[in-house]
């Protein structure tokens, strides 16, 4: 069971991870999006490569994560949150 369990979140997370790059490559974004950024360049666990935002807790690349409806801030950070 708990296998199962991972498995679907590991599902889940690589399905969110494919439509936040995907809307990146589009420039689509949600009204959300601007706001969650906002959030993690001022958090104190974000890092920065060059020009890239990343967070250092879920390794996620920001603006893309930023898109995703359903995706969450590890630290439950960002409002609005599914
Ligand atoms: S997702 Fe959350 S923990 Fe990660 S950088 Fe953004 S605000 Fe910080």
């Amino acid at each position: 069971m708990k296998c199962c369990k991972k498995a679907k979140q590991a599902a889940v997370t690589l399905t969110h991870i494919a439509q936040g790059y995907s809307r990146l490559v589009r420039v689509k974004k949600y009204e959300f999006t601007d706001d969650r950024i906002r959030v993690c360049r001022k958090c104190d666990q974000n890092y920065w490569i060059g020009r890239a935002l990343f967070c250092s807790i879920c390794k996620c690349f920001v603006p893309a994560k930023a898109r995703v409806e359903g995706a969450k801030c590890p630290l439950g950070k960002w409002e609005n949150e599914d």
